[in-house]
Order: structure tokens, then sequence, then C-alpha cells
């Protein structure tokens, strides 16, 4: 088409041609002008927005209420996150926060920057004078820096419809008597009022969550509680409960703490030690680098690593169920018991102190390979090659409790599995830190080391625990 038109039009003169180039000149800028006005337009007409999302959904509005937002935009930039409060539909309480500016890209339709904004928005009384117990409505506006809704940037909103209540729960303690060694455990029962969702013992820094009685009963709590070997035995204890609305309440109950002497261990490193039982751990555990020297690595596992494995066992604590699996004292193997729980030792390198540890458990040496049996009734929830412990395997046996064993040479049971008291779970060995063949041996209480010998004492498992229970059998 285009050949034939230019094989029969007449030569063209100058003036046609220059007419001809302001005229495709002219369409060029115009079609240049309509391009960048639908862009413009479509970006402007838009509503692309961040999308809001809440941590630990709120189920009430109470004394003191936080708002764990996040809000999360692909495109673009989070500019703002708003919270307004409304009672009957009267407006009672506006709040925003504005994000920090992140890049923009004026240029291209959005970028592909991940932009997360997080906001913990206090809502309580104090703040907003004018709530009433009742329903409150909350609504929660995320705006994007697009040129979405007009150039007022994409905006996305959440309501929600939430009850208001500022009385705090009630706690009945019903448990007259407790006595709790240093290192050691105890266990108060109490009653909680309706509603409330979370309650436990709280000692110093450590939380003791508490379990029904029975599931018939939710409202009548038990709380095995510990007076941790690293605390102060003059912290005080007390009882917290919270309901879905965040009031908390706080209960004295009577209780004596005795101080406990922990034993004291020197431990001689040498170089043929060191190698003995570094390099397997590290291999096993890509993430922690070589330190430059076999006795830096040494202190990297028997620092840095312990404390990664503490870490662990605080999160598989979470997994316990909210029953006793259990019925009997726990089972402690006849063995020779060669270190204590919470030893202070005292590592020593070429005569020099190189490092400080305790060592949270029980070593129980017998015969090399012994078999190493399930102290109590429970589930298996950890069996593996794990730190420090090397081959180790965790039971659960309810309300917080666990038991951990260590260094063993060969593992006969797996996560999820449920065993007996005095079942066979592997054999003993000499893997992860462990100087020659013997059972590491920990009782853990929400993931925190306590003294095993208070498990295996029948009168103790029958004055602090099962006596306590009759009354709910
Ligand atoms: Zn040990």
């Amino acid at each position: 088409m285009r050949k034939a038109s230019r094989f029969f039009s007449p030569q063209p003169s100058h003036e046609c041609n220059s007419e001809a180039g302001v005229g495709s000149g002219a369409i060029f800028l115009a079609v240049v002008l309509l391009i960048v006005l639908i862009v413009i337009g479509w970006k402007a007409l838009s509503n692309q927005a961040p999308t809001i999302s809440l941590a630990n959904q709120p189920r009430g509005l109470g004394q003191s209420t936080q708002l764990a937002i996040e809000a999360r935009d692909g495109k673009h930039n989070v500019r703002r996150i708003a919270v307004d409060v409304s009672q009957n539909g009267h407006a009672l309480y506006h709040t925003a926060m504005v994000a920090p500016s992140g890049p923009v890209h004026w240029w291209k339709p959005w970028s592909d920057a991940q932009s997360v904004v997080d906001w913990a928005a206090p809502l309580n009384r104090r703040l907003i004078p004018g709530l009433a117990e009742g329903t409150a409505t909350i609504q929660i506006a995320a705006i994007n820096d697009s040129w979405g809704r007009l150039f007022r940037g994409g905006e996305s909103r959440v309501r929600l419809t939430l009850p208001v209540r500022f009385t705090a729960p009630q706690i009945g303690v019903i448990t007259t008597q407790h006595y709790i060694n240093q290192g050691g455990c105890d266990m108060v029962v109490f009653h909680v009022s309706p509603g409330t969702v979370e309650s436990g013992v709280q000692v110093g820094k450590y939380f003791f969550t508490s379990f029904p009685v029975k599931s018939s009963m939710p409202d009548t709590r038990l709380a095995i509680f510990a007076y941790p070997w690293d605390l102060d035995p003059s912290t005080p204890a007390e009882i917290v409960a919270r309901d879905d609305a965040g009031n908390q309440a706080v209960a004295n109950f009577s209780y004596r703490v005795f101080p406990r002497k922990f034993h004291t261990d020197t431990i001689a490193l040498d170089d043929a030690y060191i190698a003995r039982v570094v390099p397997p751990i590290m291999s096993e555990t890509p993430d922690l680098d070589d330190q430059g020297s076999p006795l830096k690595n040494f202190l990297a596992v028997n620092g840095r690593l312990r404390q990664i494995d503490s870490d662990k066992l605080i999160e598989l604590a979470k997994q316990t169920s909210p029953t006793f699996l259990w019925h009997e004292p726990f089972n402690r193997l006849p063995s020779k018991t060669e270190a204590y729980f919470a030893d202070a030792r005292t590592y020593t390198y070429n005569g020099q102190v190189v490092d400080h540890q305790t060592h949270l458990g029980f070593d129980l040496a017998g015969l090399e390979h012994m078999p190493v049996l399930a102290a109590n009734d429970g589930v298996v929830v950890m069996a593996q090659f794990f730190g420090i412990f090397g081959n180790a395997v965790v039971i659960d046996h309810g309300a917080g409790v666990q038991t951990l064993y260590g260094h063993m040479s060969q593992l006969e049971v797996k996560p999820g599995e449920a065993v007996k008291r005095g079942q066979e779970i592997g054999r003993s060995g000499a893997t992860g830190l462990a100087g020659g063949d013997h059972l590491h041996f920990t009782v853990l209480l929400d993931g925190v080391p306590v003294n095993p010998t208070e498990w295996w004492d029948p009168h103790w498992i029958h004055d602090r625990i099962q006596a306590k229970l009759e009354a709910y059998r």
C-alpha cells in the first residue's frame, strides 16, 4: 500500500514536505500526551491499597488494649495508618501514624519494593475518656503514596466491632501452702472468672502458664511454677490473669522459698577433648561459623550454641499437652551421678580460666551404651541431633513439664510417638559436649530447666502435685 502510493504520487515540494512534518509532529505530541494522560488517569483512578493485618486479633477493648497493626504494600510505600474509635455512632478518638517515607519511583507505574509498616496503636481508657462499657467500633485505615483515588493515595479499611469491658478478671487462690526450693518447683491451684484467656504465675522474668485441673472445669487452674536456679530467692511470685479485653488482675498467694547451695566443678579442657567433641557439633550446626581456633570454636559451642539450644527448648515447651500425661513419679536410671543440677562449672585451658557455665541437669553414667528409659509417660516432641546435647530426645509430659535426654549414641523413638514410663527410647553415648559415655537428663518446666530430684521423689510428687488435685479426680 505504502509502496503503491509512493509510486503514483507526484514529486513532493519542500513546502509540502515541511507541512507534512508539522502535522505528524503534532500527532506524535498528541499521542504522547494522550498516553501520559491515560497513565496518569489510570494511576489516579486506581485504588491499589495496602493490606492490613492484626497480630493477636483483639477480642475486646479493656483498660489498656494495644492494636498490633501491620500494613503491607507490594507496589507502593505505606504512608499513613489511622485508627478511629466510635461508640453508638459518635466519634470518640482518632489517632494516626505517619510512616517514614520510602523511595518514590514516579516514572514507573509502581515500584516492586515491599513496604511493611508495623504500629502498636495504644487504645486505653486514659486516651479515650469517653469510652463506656458496651460495644465499640474501631476503624483502621492504611494509605499508600500512590496517585490513586485522585492523588490521595490508595486506601484500605478494616472495621472491628468489639465488646468494651473494664473489670479485671477475679482470681481465687485455692491451695494454701507452697514451699519452693531454689531451682525447684511447686504447684498452685486457683480459680479465675469466665472470660480469662491467660493466667499463670509470674516469678521475676519467668511466666509459668496455668492449665485447667480438668477439661470440664476450664476456670479452675493449676500452675506448676519454679524459682529457677538463676533467680534471687527474694523475687516475688504472683498469680496473673488476663481477659480477652486485655484487663489484668494480680493476686498474692502464700509461699516460702528456700535458698539452695549448688555444687561447683572445674573442667580442665585439653586439645584432645576439644578435637574430639567440637568438630562433630560444628558440622551438625552450619549456622556456627569457624572462630579461627579449636579453643574459640569450643567457647562458641559452650556459650552461644548453649544459649541457642535453651531458646529452642523454650519454643518447644509451647507444644505441651494441656493435661497431665503421667500418673507416677518420674523414673531415674539406676546409675552413678557424675554431675548435679545447677553445678557452677569453671572451664580451664592450660591453667587459665576460659569460661563459666551452669550445668542444668544430671549426668548419669553406667555401662557404655546403656538403655535410656523414658522417665514417665508422654509424647516425644524432639528426637534428633540437638547442639551441645548431641543426639537428644525431648518428651512432653503435659502441663508444661518435659524431660530431655542428651548425648545418646542411638535414638529409638520419633517425634509424635507416645511413650510409656520405663520404655527404652535409645542408648547412652558421648555425642555433643560429653567427656564420656553418659546420659544427660534435664527436667524442663515451660522450657526452663528445674531440679529433677523433686520429680524423682514419690513424696514430693504426692504432696506438691497429686494431693492438691485429689478433689478434682
Ligand atoms: Zn550433663
